[in-house]
C-alpha cells in the first residue's frame, strides 16, 4: 500500500473544508494558536512514517493526554480502577455536569473530564514524589523525544477560567470520589492537558496500542496485552464524546481527540495515525482531523470494521 500517495490524496481532497469551524477559545491561550496549520503522521508496525503538512510542530495534546494518564492508572489500580469510574460512552459533552450528578459521582469512563480528574487523583496516591515529572517522562520515553513537555502558560490560562472543570472536580469531591486535594488534582490535571507534542510524537506514542499482541513496557510502567485489547475498546466507544458513534461510524478506528485540535488513531496491528488542525466542530472535535481520517479509511479500505 502506497500510504505516502493516499495521505497527499487525502491532504489534497481535505482543503475545502480548511476553513470551518472555529478552534477553542475557552482556554484564552488556545485562542491565540494560528488556526491555519494542519498535518498528518502516519506510522506503520513494520516502521513506514509517511507525513504531510505540519506534521512535525507541536501542538496542545489536551484531552489526548487522558489515553496516557487511562495507561498509567490501569498499571497501577488494574480492575480495582473500575469501582471508581465506568467504561461506558457518555453521549454527552466532554466536560457535562449532569450525568455525573444523575449517577452520584461515578465519571461514566476516562475519557471524559469527570474520569481523567478522578485519573489525576489515582495518580497522585500512586506517584507521591513529583507526579508531573514522572507523567512527562513516561509520554517522553513512549514518544522517543525528550524534549516534550508541558506548556505552563497554557496550563495556567485553563487554571485561571477552568469553572466547569473546577465544578466537576467539587462534585467529585462531594461524592467521595476525589480522595486528594481538589487544587492539587486539578493542577496535575491541566498540566497533563497541556502537554505539547507533534502528529510524528502522537503517532508514535500510540505504537504499543496498536502492537496489541505485544504487553506494554514502558519507563516501569506494564501493561498487559488484555488491558491494552481494553484501552482500544474504550477509546473506540468513549474517545470523542458525544460524537463516539459518528467517529466510528465515518472512521472506524480506536481513537482519541482533544480540543488543541489533535486526533490519535490505531489500526490494530497495521499502524497508528495522528491529525493535527485546531478548528472543531461544536463537539469539540477537528472537522479537518475527522474528514482526513473518514477518507484515509475509505481510501485504504483499513479500519477495524
Ligand atoms: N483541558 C480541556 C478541558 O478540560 C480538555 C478538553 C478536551 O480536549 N476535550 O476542558
Amino acid at each position: 500500500m502506497d500510504y505516502q500517495h493516499i495521505l497527499e490524496t487525502v491532504w489534497r481532497d481535505i482543503q475545502p473544508y480548511a476553513r470551518l469551524g472555529q478552534q477553542a477559545d475557552y482556554i484564552p491561550a488556545l485562542a491565540r494558536v494560528n488556526p491555519d496549520q494542519s498535518g498528518i503522521c502516519l506510522k506503520t508496525l513494520d516502521g513506514r512514517t509517511c507525513s504531510v503538512g505540519d506534521a512535525d510542530v507541536r501542538f496542545s495534546i489536551q484531552s489526548i493526554s487522558k489515553v496516557f494518564s487511562l495507561a498509567l492508572a490501569l498499571h497501577f489500580e488494574g480492575e480495582n480502577l473500575w469501582t471508581r469510574m465506568g467504561r461506558e460512552p457518555s453521549g454527552t459533552a466532554f466536560n457535562s455536569l449532569v450525568q455525573l450528578e444523575y449517577e452520584h459521582g461515578i465519571p461514566r469512563n476516562p475519557l471524559i473530564n469527570a474520569g481523567a480528574l478522578v485519573t489525576a487523583d489515582i495518580l497522585l496516591d500512586h506517584l507521591p514524589g513529583d507526579p508531573e515529572q514522572f507523567y512527562i517522562d513516561f509520554l517522553r520515553t513512549l514518544c522517543g523525544s525528550p524534549d516534550i513537555d508541558y506548556n505552563t502558560e497554557v496550563a495556567a490560562s485553563e487554571q485561571s477560567c477552568g469553572y466547569m472543570n473546577a465544578a466537576i472536580a467539587n462534585l467529585l469531591k462531594h461524592y467521595g470520589n476525589i480522595h486528594g486535594d481538589l487544587d492539587r488534582v486539578m493542577r496535575l490535571y491541566f498540566m497533563m492537558c497541556s502537554v505539547e507534542m507533534s502528529c510524528r510524537e502522537l503517532a508514535q506514542a500510540f505504537i504499543p496500542l496498536a502492537n496489541h499482541h505485544q504487553p506494554f513496557c514502558f519507563a516501569g510502567i506494564d501493561l498487559t496485552t488484555s488491558q491494552i485489547k481494553r484501552m482500544n475498546a474504550i477509546m473506540q466507544t468513549c474517545g470523542f464524546y458525544d460524537e463516539a458513534g459518528e467517529f466510528s461510524y465515518l472512521v472506524g478506528l480506536p481513537g482519541k481527540s482533544g480540543v488543541g485540535g489533535g486526533i490519535a488513531a490505531i489500526c490494530p496491528m497495521r499502524y497508528t495515525i495522528a491529525v493535527w488542525s485546531p478548528r472543531l466542530n461544536a463537539k469539540g472535535n477537528s472537522i479537518l482531523g475527522m474528514k482526513a481520517l473518514e477518507l484515509f479509511t475509505t481510501l485504504t479500505a483499513e479500519s477495524i470494521f
